[in-house]
């Protein structure tokens, strides 16, 4: 009796221990979609570019040094 009640025992820590498994392997995945690289358009050209790739000149972004000179 006594081994059949660890047994269930066991087994119930085993199904919650996947679950939390799975939910942290889903987190990993979402993880690239939710950072997505926000995009801004250059103000000269109009031309679409990753945030971190602009130049910002003042409140307006460039895709290029030429562009937030002219
Ligand atoms: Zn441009």
């Amino acid at each position: 009796m006594n081994l059949i009640r660890l047994l269930l025992i066991l087994v119930l820590i085993w199904i919650v221990w996947s679950f939390f498994k799975r939910k942290n392997a889903n987190k990993i995945k979402d993880k690239p979609n939710v950072k997505q690289i926000p995009m801004v358009s250059c103000k000269y050209c109009g031309l679409h570019i990753p945030v971190n790739e602009s130049i910002r000149v003042g409140n307006a972004n460039f895709c290029c040094k030429e562009h937030s000179q002219l």
